[in-house]
């Protein structure tokens, strides 16, 4: 009964016409947003009025919170569910939002599990599995203003939230069958094989190097390029582009290039290693 009320409520929801200046700020501030399909469009439009009324955002720091800070994330993090049969992130219930990098307090322990040191590291985005993403909204709009493609820690972030749903943060999200997995078991392997042996002999790749060592990195890093230089991730990692348009039911290369961009600054080789959090960062 639940069920069917929530869906109900959804449709609702997803119904509710979408105020032109929510579009002016997925304009602004999210890239993608600019290249999307008509249709997808307005299905994201519907999608945001759901993850709005469902999830609690909270500004931090002295942040206070807005229509545009809101839509724009909320705009990126339903790139996610396009097309899938979605539960919204269902884990998710707070979105805390920081005026800038935030710092972490971070201890190193020995291997008797002893703290030897503690530090400090500053984040622009942290994924939990107790419900919690966190941001940084001048990572989220100055990166936006520059134009600056493949980095995108919203989707970071939330491709996180989606690795966690099957319970293990292993760059394997939840898939509906063997068969499934099995595919993408082999293409997400070759892919992060070739990528860790790009990154450790200092070749230059596509994909952000931060995705190297940790298999859930590499899935969030590979999702933001899926979405942000997808003519890119093809042409280089076709396979894992593949298993990736399968599983979030869009292809992102077929859609119309970033205007103003040339094709070879899309395909520009790697960047330089932008600090990020490990683990469940
Ligand atoms: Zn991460």
């Amino acid at each position: 009964m639940f069920s069917f009320l929530k869906k109900r409520k959804r449709a609702r929801l997803r119904a509710v016409s979408f105020p032109d200046a929510w579009a002016a700020h997925l304009d602004a501030n999210a890239p993608v947003y600019r290249r999307l399909p008509d249709d997808l469009r307005a299905q994201l439009h519907g999608h945001i009025h759901v993850f709005l009324a469902e999830k609690v955002f909270e500004g931090c720091n002295g942040l206070e919170m807005t229509d545009e800070i809101r839509v724009t994330i909320a705009g990126q993090a339903c790139l996610l569910v396009l097309n899938r049969d979605t539960d919204y992130f269902p884990d998710l219930v707070t979105v805390l939002v920081y005026p800038s990098v935030f710092y972490a307090d971070l201890a190193e322990p020995d291997e008797h599990g002893h703290i030897v040191s503690e530090y400090q590291e500053d984040r622009s985005g942290e994924s939990w599995d107790l419900g919690v993403v966190i941001l940084s909204w001048q990572d989220i709009a100055q990166l936006a203003s520059t134009g600056r493609s493949g980095y995108n820690v919203v989707l970071h972030e939330f491709a996180h939230q989606l690795d966690m749903e099957n319970g293990a943060l292993d760059g394997a999200p939840k898939l509906p069958t063997r068969s499934r997995r099995d595919a993408w078991r082999r293409a997400f392997g070759e892919a992060y094989d070739r990528f860790e042996r790009a990154v450790s002999s200092g070749r230059s790749t596509m994909l952000d190097p931060y995705g190297a060592g940790d298999p859930s990195e590499f899935f969030a890093v590979a999702t933001e390029s899926f979405f942000e230089r997808p003519v890119a991730l093809r042409h280089e990692y076709p396979s894992l582009y593949e298993e990736l348009a399968r599983y979030y039911c869009v292809d992102p290369a077929s859609w119309s290039p970033p205007a103003g961009t040339s094709t070879a600054a899309r395909m520009r080789p790697g960047r330089a290693r932008r600090r990020r959090p490990r683990g469940r960062g």
